[in-house]
C-alpha cells in the first residue's frame, strides 16, 4: 500500500511466464494492435499514436517533451510537488525555455495563475502539468487547465502515471494532447512500460520541427515504424516481449473490471479507509475536493516517530506503506490505493496494523472504533 508499484496480480505474473516470441512475430504483432485498442480505450482517444514506450513512466514523460519542446520554444509547467519539477528539468534539457508555476505542496495547481501566466506570456507552446501528483495525493482539474492551454493556442501536456486507471482520465473530452502513463500505479503491472498518447495536434507539432529530435530512441517518427498502421512493422528495437505480455493481460483485466467500476472501487475504498483513519483521529493532508482515492496523504499523529511505525508495518504485517517527501517528511504517510492492492482486505488490514502499532507507542489515537466506521461505509 505504498505510492506504487502496486501489487500485481497473478494472472498478470503467469501472463510474463509465457514463452518469449520474436518482437516480429504475426502472433506478437496481432498482441501489439490490441494493446494499442485496449490502451485508447483506457485513455478515452482515437489517437493513432497511442503505444506503450518500452521503458519506465520517466521515459514516457521524455517522449513527450523530447519529440514536443525544441530550442527557444516557451513552455509553462505547474509544480505542486516532485513529479512537476521534473518537468521543469525536461523542457530546459531540451533548450526550452520554462515559465515555472509553483503551488504549495498539498494543494492543486491553481487554474488561476496558470490564466495569469498565458496573460503575461505569448507565444507558449505547451502547458505541462501533473494530473495526479503522487508525492502529495493531490488532483489537479485537467480539464480546465486543458481549456485554458487550448484558449492561447497552446498544447497541453500532461501526466497521468498515478491517474490512469485509478480516476477519470478522458483525452479526447479533454483536449490533452501528449499524455504519458505508467504500469505499475493503477494498472497493477510491473514496473517498466509506459503508455503514452499524441493528439493530431501534437502529431503534426513533431512533423512541424525545424530540429531533429535529439533523442533516437524516443523519436516518435522512428518508434512509429514499429508501432505504427497495421501493415508492415519494421525493426526499431526489440520490444519487452514478456513485459507487454503483462501489459496485454493487465487491460483484459481493466476491461473485464469495467473502467468506471475500477474508479467506483477506487473511491468507496478510499472513503472506507478515510472513515477509519478519522475514526481513529488521523487528519488528511488535502482538501476533500481534491484528495486522491488511490493516493491517500495522511497527518502522521504528534511526537510519533515516523520511521518506526514504518517499519513495524512491514516487519509485523507485511505491510508497506510510503514516506513522506521533501517538505513533507516526517509529517504525513501516503497510503496507496492504486489496481488490485485496492481492496477492503487490504483497507481493513491497514487500518488494523496502524491501531495496533500507533497504540503500542502510545500515540494520541482512538482505539477500538476504526474497524467499525470503515465497514459502515463497505456496507453501503
Ligand atoms: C511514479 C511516477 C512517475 C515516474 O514513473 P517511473 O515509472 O518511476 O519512471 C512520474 N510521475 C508520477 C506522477 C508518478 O507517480
Amino acid at each position: 500500500m505504498g505510492p506504487g508499484p502496486s501489487d500485481v496480480s497473478p494472472r498478470v505474473l503467469a501472463a510474463m511466464a509465457r514463452p518469449t516470441i520474436g518482437h516480429l512475430d504475426p502472433e506478437f504483432i496481432r498482441m501489439m494492435d490490441e494493446v494499442k485498442g485496449m490502451l485508447k480505450k483506457l485513455f478515452k482517444t482515437e489517437n493513432e499514436l497511442t503505444l506503450p514506450v518500452s521503458a519506465p513512466g520517466s521515459a514516457g514523460m521524455e517522449a513527450c517533451f523530447v519529440n514536443l519542446v525544441e530550442p527557444g520554444d516557451k513552455v509553462i509547467v505547474c509544480q505542486n510537488g516532485v513529479f512537476g519539477g521534473r518537468m521543469k528539468e525536461n523542457v530546459e534539457r531540451f533548450g526550452g525555455e520554462c515559465i515555472l508555476i509553483q503551488d504549495e505542496w498539498g494543494t492543486p495547481v491553481d487554474v488561476e495563475k496558470v490564466k495569469a501566466a498565458f496573460a503575461e506570456n505569448d507565444n507558449v507552446k505547451a502547458l505541462a502539468f501533473v494530473h495526479a501528483e503522487t508525492s502529495t495525493g493531490v488532483r489537479s482539474d485537467a480539464k480546465s487547465l486543458c481549456q485554458i492551454a487550448h484558449d492561447n493556442g497552446a498544447l497541453a501536456i500532461v501526466d497521468a502515471v498515478t491517474s490512469l486507471g485509478g480516476i477519470d482520465v478522458d483525452v479526447d473530452g479533454w483536449g490533452i494532447d501528449a499524455i504519458y502513463s505508467g504500469t505499475q500505479k493503477c494498472l497493477s503491472c510491473p514496473p517498466g512500460i509506459s503508455p503514452v498518447s499524441f493528439s493530431d495536434k501534437a502529431v503534426e507539432a513533431v512533423k512541424n520541427r525545424k530540429t531533429a529530435v535529439p533523442s533516437w530512441f524516443l523519436d516518435k517518427n522512428l518508434v512509429m515504424g514499429y508501432w505504427g498502421g497495421s501493415g508492415k512493422r519494421a525493426y526499431h528495437h526489440t520490444a519487452p516481449v514478456n513485459s507487454l505480455y503483462a501489459l496485454h493481460e493487465a487491460l483484459v483485466m481493466m476491461e473485464e473490471e469495467g473502467l468506471e467500476n475500477a474508479w467506483a472501487r477506487h473511491q468507496k475504498l478510499h472513503n472506507a479507509l478515510r472513515a477509519g483513519l478519522e475514526a481513529m483521529g488521523i487528519g488528511f493532508l488535502v482538501n476533500e475536493e481534491s484528495r486522491l482515492p488511490q493516493l491517500n496523504s495522511v497527518l502522521i499523529p504528534e511526537g510519533v516517530d515516523d520511521a518506526a511505525v514504518r517499519t513495524a508495518l512491514l516487519q509485523n504485517y507485511n505491510l508497506e506503506i510510503g514516506a513522506g517527501l521533501g517538505n513533507l517528511a516526517g509529517k504525513v504517510w501516503r497510503i496507496g490505493l492504486m489496481g488490485t492492492a485496492c481492496t477492503q482486505r487490504n483497507v481493513m488490514l491497514c487500518l488494523d496494523a496502524l491501531e495496533n502499532t500507533l497504540a503500542a507507542m502510545n500515540a494520541p489515537i482512538k482505539t477500538g472504533v476504526a474497524a467499525q466506521a470503515a465497514a459502515a461505509v463497505l456496507a453501503e
